[in-house]
């Protein structure tokens, strides 16, 4: 099959046989046309996967389009809620009335089946679940479920369980995150994986980062802990402005900065978050809030997370965390969470640190602050298990497995179909 200049970029990467098996696995899906639907068209996880995988799998002659479904306040607010339940695990139920609201804003959101026809629709958003129940001409359909369920309020879990069983899979981003109750040959975890040609994730000159770091108002000559998340609860932020309040008794010079860039339309949280943290911050000038989209483009984000001393990621909850694959590439040694999608990547003591209370993650801060040889042996190692187990090929791999599984079981399912109404 016609090679994919962007995919043979990686042989410097990635072992052989990994791009060997991904044009084997292209060459069986040539021609399909999928097409994409979520809520955002910029900002967060999402818009991030799409965007590495389209280039090359449209190398390969698969045809990617993706179409966003815009929520109103009301439907963003019965997300957040959702998300609220089924990540958090927070006590409550779905009531009638909202889901009866939510049901109808989606069932008006595609009038017109012609414009939307595809050999495979592809749903994100765990939110956007009841879609293949709603337009029975979406078929096959896979649900791709990116936000962490490991432990799902019961009842939320039900919500979005009643939707599934028209979908040929589902997909999570981790194991823990599967729901119990769907079988084997319906699910998939789908390795998440970064693009390191891109410009947040590329080679970047001290240089160049020191400058894109002071020209955001930081002081490069002393000691920088970044934060880079969108300003989310489930994030934690206030936790970061802790952990920098301890250090800053051993280490008084110590600035950090959380940078979020506020683009997510569907993000309604994130000025009550910044708002809330500005207020608990009480202007103290080492604390550096970045929310400016004109200001925190691709190259700043890389600078942050290439140049900080400590780069810190304090979830409560994550489904995966690109953020900290990202800044691992660049050689960081992150001080996480115990979180699911932080626990997939982060080996305590080896290439980071996971460690939940203010204290003992303050300690590491100050240790990866204080001994540069103990951040660069530990940043290497992160880089390298970055590098062997989430770039985009393992990404583009899992992915055409999932395709591959969704178009063969809709179309043994449709034989068998036909041979039964034969024999009837
Ligand atoms: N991101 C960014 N600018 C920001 C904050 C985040 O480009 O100011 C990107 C970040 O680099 C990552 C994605 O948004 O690629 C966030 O993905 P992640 O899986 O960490 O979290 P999500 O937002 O999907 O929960």
């Amino acid at each position: 099959m016609k090679r994919s200049p962007q995919l043979d970029r990686y042989t410097q990467y990635v072992d052989r046989t990994l791009l060997d098996s991904i044009y084997q696995k292209a060459e069986t899906l040539t021609g399909l046309h999928i097409l994409h639907l979520n809520t955002t068209a910029t900002g967060g996880g999402v818009a991030e996967i799409l965007s590495a995988l389209t280039p090359v799998t449209e190398e390969f002659g698969i045809q990617q389009t993706r179409h966003i479904i815009e929520l109103d306040e009301q439907s963003n607010r019965f997300t957040a809620r959702l998300v609220d339940l089924l990540q958090g695990n927070v006590p409550g139920e779905v009531s009638d009335q909202e889901r009866r609201i939510f049901i109808k804003k989606l069932s008006e959101a595609l009038p017109h089946p012609e414009k939307f026809q595809a050999d495979i629709y592809y749903i994100h958003d765990f939110q956007l679940a009841p879609l293949a129940h709603l337009y029975p001409w979406m078929r096959p359909a896979l649900w791709f479920c990116h936000i962490d369920t490991a432990h799902p309020n019961l009842n939320a879990e039900h919500y979005i369980r009643q939707y599934l069983d028209e979908y040929e899979l589902c997909a999570f981003n981790t194991p823990i995150s599967v729901f119990d109750d769907i079988l084997p040959e319906k699910t998939q975890v789908i390795t998440l994986g970064i693009d390191p040609f891109v410009p947040k994730n590329a080679p970047l000159t001290r240089e160049q980062g020191m400058a894109a770091l002071a020209s955001c108002g930081i002081d490069t000559a002393r000691p920088l802990i970044t934060q880079v998340s969108r300003f989310g609860k489930w994030k934690n932020p206030w936790q970061v402005i802790d952990i920098y309040r301890q250090v800053k008794q051993q280490i008084p010079q110590v600035q950090v900065a959380l940078v979020g860039a506020m683009e997510a339309a569907d993000d309604i949280e994130a000025s009550e978050v910044l708002h809330d943290l500005q207020n608990y911050a009480q202007n103290d000038p080492d604390i550096h809030f970045l929310y400016d989209p004109a200001q925190i483009k691709a190259q700043e984000v890389n600078a942050f997370q290439r140049y900080s001393d400590v780069v810190l990621q304090r979830s409560s909850r994550e489904g995966f965390g690109l953020t900290v694959t990202e800044a691992m590439w660049k050689n960081q040694p992150v001080v996480g969470t115990s979180v699911t999608g932080l626990r997939a990547q982060i080996q305590h003591g080896h290439n980071g640190y996971i460690a939940d209370d203010t204290e003992t993650a303050a300690h590491h801060t100050c240790e990866l602050i204080q001994n540069r040889e103990l951040k660069q042996k530990m940043g290497q190692q992160a880089h390298e298990h970055v590098q062997q187990h989430f770039l985009l090929p393992m990404m583009i791999l899992s992915y055409l497995d999932s395709l591959e599984k969704v178009y063969q079981h809709h179309h043994t399912q449709q034989q068998s179909n036909t041979t039964s109404a034969a024999h009837s």
